[in-house]
């Protein structure tokens, strides 16, 4: 294998060279690299670093080729953005580096912590575990210093504990972290199992189709996404800062200038003042009578490097408080965020150490929500923050914990099958459900088809949404920060259920805030349009003292579709993908009409990548996704091949990220593409060199 390895690692350098060699006026700037390829570089990459690193560990002495190693590394990837993106929107090199140094320190840890003889086996090695870590930080310059510290000080327990209880190699690890990508690929069968789903009616023929539409006895059903309040945000401080959240120091430096964060908000890299959250509430109340609302997820800020179990519930109770006092009598349905735990992202399976566990944070949400939901529900969110409910009969909510099956939730890594008893409940919930006669809601916070949500979960969480696709009238996410529609569909192509995705309250990033008021039938629940309301943040930050201009931005079936079901979605999405100025709408919605987003203007690859999105419930089947985006490549053809808006180059609220990009709209649906430019094939080039240099 090691041969194979090398061979493929030096054929791919000549090819490499060859490339670059040929950069000339003519020659295409894209370079199509084989996904085993650059799996094979990256491991043979890692390898290196890691054999060097754990020398240098031993030894305190550093080689030439270390140096040079770390120093082609760090130079390598753009810093701000591997902590602000989604792994699946990173360009290319940072995909690379990202994969490269997950490989790395994965090989360390195994190596010093989990052998015997390794140096930093048994117990109190934690001092030198972090050592490393910051070292590696500063040698690949990850991040700032206060950042890196933060994070590594709130992960490393729970991932030493980790490490020293899985069976994982560092290509299994990392290709769950990345498994969209070339990085994938472990083939760990713990990793790939299949649910118990009953099969006692025949399965669909065809999409579902004629649903009930709008009538103005509709329920509303409000909903809040990830508000992401922070505490600690400061109008007039420094909006664009090299941390990944800003906007709440050096307000003496910068207040009154360009840099300083707005009043009401800032579309850099910034979260919710408490005011504008009052102010969406406040709005909301006064213009509509919700009867239900949905909380999806993600109450807590972006400033990641510093959660905290004190900080964390005090912003969950407060949050939780004021949608109470606003909505009185109305029941709040809540679901839980990547953002809620401390350390962020990580979920603990039952029965691991205190200290580690996230027995706390279930504990704390069930205290906040009891006043919601009744107390059977207390049962299954503690065991893992997932509950059923049914708010009136022939009705039933189902919560998910979708962390399960987040790939930045690093107890993943601990084991796959832990994540199967929520999966079968959700089945034998909706089973229930099912033999009820009830319609039921499913709220969960990450759509099921991000490039972030692990496939196998997504599969099977898939299976249960066309099996019972008749008695599922609708599913809630959030996460995306976009307003945007997810079409489900079975193994034979018919179109299932509809996941409507809130947008955003926070602006984080780029965004104008925004809620959204469902209509559903009051017998099948099903939703028959949808209002979404904004502000436009550039605007409201010119008068602080006046409450923001909210508005409804617009409605759903006047836009797009009055066909809500499954069947009439799917065929809006033929309908976008052949008439380019209904997808250009689609995507200013989508964006909620950010200033930034609208001057840098969406491209070819940025609109397909949209409407692409709308296709993939689980990230590597991207079938009908590809049939769309060829149909929307030609009608952009057609068209003349000028696309209005189109080139926007540097954005502001880009914040400190490359240049170059616009803000962070670049996800192709999760089907990760190897294609590299010059520019990363330069310093990937670089890396490679470096590496065989120090043979
Ligand atoms: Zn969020
Ligand atoms: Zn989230």
């Amino acid at each position: 294998m090691k041969g194979i390895v090398l061979f493929l690692a030096v054929a791919l350098t000549s090819g490499l060279l060859m490339a670059s060699a040929v950069n000339l006026p003519g020659v295409p700037v894209d370079f199509e690299v084989d996904d085993k390829v650059l799996s094979a570089i990256a491991d043979d990459i890692s390898e290196r670093l890691a054999k060097e690193y754990v020398t240098y560990l031993k030894t305190g002495i550093e080689t030439a080729a270390f140096k040079k190693l770390t120093q082609q590394l760090a130079k390598s990837h753009s810093q701000k953005d591997i902590f602000t993106r989604n792994m699946p929107d990173l360009e290319p090199r940072d995909s690379f580096f990202v994969c490269v140094a997950c490989r790395s320190v994965m090989r360390v840890f195994i190596r010093t912590i989990r052998e015997e003889e390794g140096e930093l086996h048994g117990e109190g090695s934690s001092a030198l575990m972090k050592d490393f870590a910051m070292d590696f930080c500063r040698r690949l310059n990850l991040q700032t210093e206060e950042v890196c510290e933060g994070l590594i000080d709130s992960n490393l327990p729970s991932v030493e504990y980790i490490m020293r209880n899985s069976e994982s190699d560092s290509q299994s690890f990392c290709s769950l972290f990345m498994e969209f990508s070339f990085c994938n690929t472990g083939t760990n069968q713990d990793y790939n199992w299949t649910l118990t789903v009953d099969d006692s009616v025949q399965p669909l023929t065809s999409s579902k189709s004629d649903t009930d539409r709008y009538s103005e006895s509709d329920l509303k059903i409000c909903q809040f996404t990830d508000i992401h309040h922070d505490p600690l945000y400061e109008p007039g401080s420094l909006a664009s800062c090299a941390e990944p959240m800003c906007c709440q120091r050096n307000k003496d430096t910068v207040e009154g200038t360009s840099e300083a964060a707005g009043y009401w908000g800032d579309y850099r890299d910034c979260d919710l003042p408490w005011h504008t959250f009052e102010s969406a509430l406040n709005h909301a109340v006064a213009n509509h009578k919700c009867d239900y609302v949905y909380q999806t997820g993600d109450i807590v800020d972006h400033m990641v490097w510093a959660t905290s179990v004190e900080k964390n519930t005090a912003v969950l109770t407060k949050v939780s408080q004021r949608l109470n006092e606003a909505f009185g009598d109305v029941p709040v349905y809540p679901c839980i965020g990547n953002h809620e735990p401390h350390p962020l992202n990580l979920f603990s399976p039952e029965g691991v150490p205190d200290e580690i566990s996230t027995k706390w944070l279930y504990e704390h949400l069930y205290n906040d929500w009891s006043k919601w939901l009744p107390a059977e529900t207390k049962e299954t969110i503690l065991k893992g923050g997932y509950y059923t409910v049914s708010p009136k009969p022939g009705f039933r909510i189902i919560a998910l914990n979708s962390n399960d099956c987040y790939t930045d939730n690093f107890w993943l890594y601990h084991s796959g099958t832990d994540k199967i008893p929520q999966l079968q409940w959700f089945h034998d919930t909706l089973l229930a459900a099912e033999k009820a006669g009830e319609y039921v809601h499913v709220l969960t916070h990450i759509p099921s088809g991000d490039g972030t949500c692990w496939s196998v979960w997504a599969r099977e969480f898939n299976r249960c949404i066309t099996r019972f696709s008749s008695t599922i009238s609708g599913i809630f996410t959030g996460h995306s920060h976009k307003d945007e529609i997810f079409v489900y569909y079975s193994e034979q192509g018919h179109a299932t259920a509809v996941a409507w995705n809130g947008g955003a309250v926070t602006t984080f990033s780029n965004k104008n805030p925004n809620y959204r008021v469902y209509d559903v039938s009051q017998t099948s629940h099903v939703i028959t349009n949808h209002r979404t309301f904004i502000f436009n943040v550039t605007e409201a930050n010119l008068t602080p003292d006046e409450e923001p201009k909210w508005f409804e931005e617009y409605q759903f079936m006047n836009e797009f579709t009055e066909d809500t079901s499954p069947a009439g979605i799917d065929k809006l999405l033929d309908e976008l993908a052949s008439n380019p100025e209904l997808m250009r709408k689609y995507w200013r919605f989508r964006v909620t009409q950010g200033d930034p987003y609208l001057k840098g203007g969406c491209d070819r690859t940025c609109l397909a990548g949209s409407l692409c999105r709308a296709a993939v419930t689980v990230n590597t089947e991207t079938k009908r996704c590809e049939e769309l985006r060829a149909k929307l490549y030609a009608a952009l053809d057609n068209e003349g091949n000028t696309t209005p808006g189109d080139g926007g180059n540097t954005t502001p609220g880009d914040g400190g990220s490359s240049p170059g990009t616009t803000p962070g709209d670049e996800d192709d649906g999760g089907g990760g593409s190897a294609t590299l430019t010059l520019l990363s094939i330069s310093s990937l080039l670089a890396i490679v060199l470096a590496t065989r240099l120090s043979f």
